[in-house]
């Protein structure tokens, strides 16, 4: 009956599965169980019918009958549709599994005491009614569906001794009864047990993703900066090359290398220097557009490859967009006045032109640019 632990792929089966089950995984398992215990019901209304009925039953007995057969439609006619529907998901037990067992032992509660023939096979049915809890039940819901599957029983002797009919010896009963309170003591700690390790599992989870994910952002990132390493830069733009020579379209790449760097540290120290790396990268993530991918290639040295776009648009949108800020904006709090500027060379992928050789020409193009004066972009022809 476990709807949380199951695994998230939906298996797939006949379509009349599907109609019953669904083919929500969530809700598979749940709802076989479901359609279990109401095939059990279904089977138990009918020995009692059929058999019990005519047979065995004296007429208080009829009267604890009747009581046990609503009990048994009620579930046969609740529980699937409910959680067939969905309306359960958003509860902590969407299986509905809890109420399942205590409405289970309730009916079988009910049977020790409309059928004396079959007393000891209910006080069995009992405890298995319980290990339906293992697989999915949280620990405070083990311990309800135990104690309350007790008091029911407890409850049941005690009016059955106050009633006192010619099949029930108080006494007799209770040396009956003793040995299933506690098994089914036992099986709930036990069940207890299994909700609390699923539980340390399902932490253990999350935290080995939210680890896993972590070690992902620092293999991927540059720690100064926060933008795409070398390494990851150079797998999307393998990426966006593949994908440009499949699709026949092109796209475009900037080199920027900051201008006179050196000075910057030469002058203000490493610490601005940093400072000042960290706030032009801000800088850039705001002023380039969302598409367009960006990351620190070594030192004072980042790569833009920019999907869908010519040089010309590149250098005329983004890059003085990016320009403009930079002569607005300072860059480092510790010398507000500091301004800095960079030179960029742009170049468009050329049919049957690798990447290295892409970046080769972005790069003459930088060169150009710094040997032209800086402060400027030149597109590689
Ligand atoms: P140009 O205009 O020709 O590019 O001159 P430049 O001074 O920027 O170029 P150069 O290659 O001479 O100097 C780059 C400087 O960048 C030198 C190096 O110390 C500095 N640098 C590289 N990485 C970092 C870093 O992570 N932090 C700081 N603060 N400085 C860095
Ligand atoms: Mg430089
Ligand atoms: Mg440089």
């Amino acid at each position: 009956m476990n709807t949380n632990t199951i695994s998230q792929s939906a298996p797939r089966s006949h379509p009349l599965v599907d109609l019953l089950l669904t083919t929500d995984p969530r809700r598979r398992t749940a709802l076989s169980l479901c359609l279990l215990s109401t095939g059990l019901y279904i089977g138990f209304l009918g020995l009692i019918w059929l058999y019990l009925v005519p047979n065995v039953l004296s007429d208080q007995e009829q009267a604890w009958n009747w009581a046990f057969t609503i009990h048994q439609l009620i579930a046969i006619g609740l529980f699937y549709p409910l959680i067939r529907s969905g309306l359960t998901l958003k509860y902590e037990d969407p299986g509905l599994v809890a109420l399942q067992i205590i409405w289970a032992s309730a009916a079988v509660v009910l049977g020790y005491a409309v059928a004396p023939v079959m007393r000891v096979g209910n006080l069995q049915i009992l405890c298995l009614a319980q290990v339906f809890g293992f697989v999915s039940l949280r620990p405070r819901a083990a311990l309800l569906t135990g104690g309350a599957t007790i008091g029911m029983l407890l409850a049941m002797w005690a009016i059955m001794s106050a009633l006192h009919g010619p099949h029930f010896n108080p006494a007799d009963e209770a040396f009956q009864i003793f040995p299933t309170c506690l098994i089914l003591g036992l099986l709930a700690w036990q069940s207890r047990n299994f909700g609390r390790s699923r539980e340390r599992m399902a932490e253990e989870k999350t935290r080995l993703a939210s680890a896993t994910e972590r070690v992902r952002q620092i293999a991927r990132h540059d720690p100064l900066t926060g933008l795409f390493n070398r390494q990851y830069l150079q797998t999307r733009l393998d990426a966006e090359h593949d994908r440009a020579g499949r699709s026949g379209s092109s796209f475009c790449i900037a080199v920027i290398d900051l201008d006179h760097f050196k000075n910057v540290n030469d002058t203000h120290g490493h610490h601005v220097g940093d400072e000042v790396l960290l706030a032009f990268a801000q800088q850039a993530r705001t002023s380039l557009r969302e598409t367009d991918l960006i990351g620190r290639w070594g030192g004072e040295e980042f790569v833009v490859v920019m999907p869908e776009t010519d040089p010309a648009q590149a250098g005329t949108i983004g890059l003085s967009r990016l320009k403009e800020a930079l002569c607005e904006t300072g860059l480092s709090a510790r010398v507000p006045s500091l301004r800095v500027t960079f030179s960029a060379g742009l170049a468009a992928l050329q049919p049957g032109e690798s990447s290295k050789q892409l970046l080769q020409r972005a790069d003459e193009a930088l060169y150009l640019a710094k040997a032209q004066g800086r402060n400027r972009a030149v597109i590689a022809g």
